[in-house]
C-alpha cells in the first residue's frame, strides 16, 4: 500500500513550461527524495500531488489509481505532510497533535506522542496537559512544532508521507533530532521528500535530481556522486560552504 507514481508529468503556468515529462515512482515503503537548484519545480510537483493544479500532461497515480480519479477525501486521507513551517492553534498540544485526525483515541494519540518524541517534552512540563499552545501557554520551540507535525501525520495514518523542507528552518543540532524521529516514521511507509540541504536525504533509497523542470540524474547517494553531475556539484557547494 502506498505505492506513488509520477507518470511524463508536465505543467505550466500561463504558457511557461515549469515541469517536462517527469516520470519517477516511489515503492511501497521506500523512501524518494527530490532535489534540485531554487526554481526547479519541487514545489510545484507537491502542489500537483495534492491536486492544487492539475497536471497538464501525465498522470499521477497512487496505488494504480490516477489521483483525478478519487475523491478530495480520499486524496486527503491517503498523503500526509510534514511541511516547513507547521501551523498550531491556540489549543492543548493534544488537540492539536488530535487535529490529524479528530477521531482518534486517546491511546492513538499517545502513541503518536511517543513516537515523535514528545513525551518527554509534556512529562516535564508542569503546566500540563490542557494549557494551550501560544502566547501565555506552551511555547514550543521550531524544533518542537516540528514533532507536532509528525504526530500529527502518525495519527493520520496514510500510507504516503511527504517531507516538504520539514528541517530547513531549523538549526543543526534540533535538525538532527526532528531526521531521527522521522526516520522511525518512515517505516512502513512511503516517503517523498523535498530537501535543499543534501546531507539531510543521503539515506533516501533513490534521489530525483531536478534542474529547470526535468529529471536530470536519479540514483543514490553513492551513484550520484560517481556519475560527478549537478547532485556532485551541489553536494561540493554544501561542504564548502559548511567549513
Ligand atoms: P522549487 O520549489 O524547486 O524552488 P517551484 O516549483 O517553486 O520551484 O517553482 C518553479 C518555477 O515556477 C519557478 O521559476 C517559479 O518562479 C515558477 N512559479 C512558481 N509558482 C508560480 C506561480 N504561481 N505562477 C507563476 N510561476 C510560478
Amino acid at each position: 500500500r502506498g505505492e506513488l507514481s509520477f507518470e511524463n508529468v508536465s505543467f505550466s503556468y500561463d504558457d511557461r513550461p515549469i515541469l517536462r515529462n517527469v516520470s519517477f515512482k516511489v515503492a511501497a515503503g521506500k523512501k524518494v527524495a527530490v532535489v534540485g537548484d531554487s526554481g526547479a519545480g519541487k514545489s510545484t510537483l507537491i502542489k500537483l500531488l495534492f491536486r492544487f493544479y492539475d497536471v497538464e500532461q501525465g498522470r499521477i497515480l497512487i496505488d494504480g489509481q490516477d489521483i483525478r480519479q478519487l475523491t478530495q477525501d480520499a486524496l486527503r486521507r491517503a498523503i500526509a505532510i510534514v511541511p516547513q513551517d507547521t501551523v498550531l492553534f491556540n489549543d492543548s498540544l493534544v488537540e492539536n497533535i488530535r487535529y490529524g485526525r479528530p477521531e482518534a483515541t486517546d491511546e492513538e494519540v499517545r502513541h503518536a506522542i511517543k513516537l515523535a518524541h514528545l513525551e518527554h517534552f509534556i512529562a516535564s512540563l508542569s503546566q500540563g496537559w490542557d494549557t494551550k499552545v501560544g502566547e501565555r501557554g506552551l511555547k514550543l520551540s521550531g524544533g518542537e512544532k516540528q514533532r507536532v507535525a509528525i504526530a500529527r501525520a502518525i495519527l493520520k495514518g496514510s500510507p504516503v508521507l511527504v517531507f516538504d523542507e520539514a528541517t530547513s528552518s531549523l538549526d543543526s543540532r534540533s535538525e538532527q533530532a526532528i531526521l531521527s524521529a522521522l526516520r522511525e516514521v518512515a517505516k512502513g511507509h512511503t516517503s517523498l521528500v523535498v530537501a535543499h540541504r543534501l546531507s539531510t536525504i543521503v539515506d533516501a533509497d533513490q534521489i530525483v535530481v531536478l534542474s529547470q523542470g526535468e529529471i536530470v540524474e536519479q540514483g543514490n547517494h553513492q551513484s550520484l556522486l560517481a556519475q560527478d553531475g549537478l547532485y556532485a556539484k551541489l553536494w561540493r557547494i554544501q561542504n564548502e560552504q559548511k567549513q
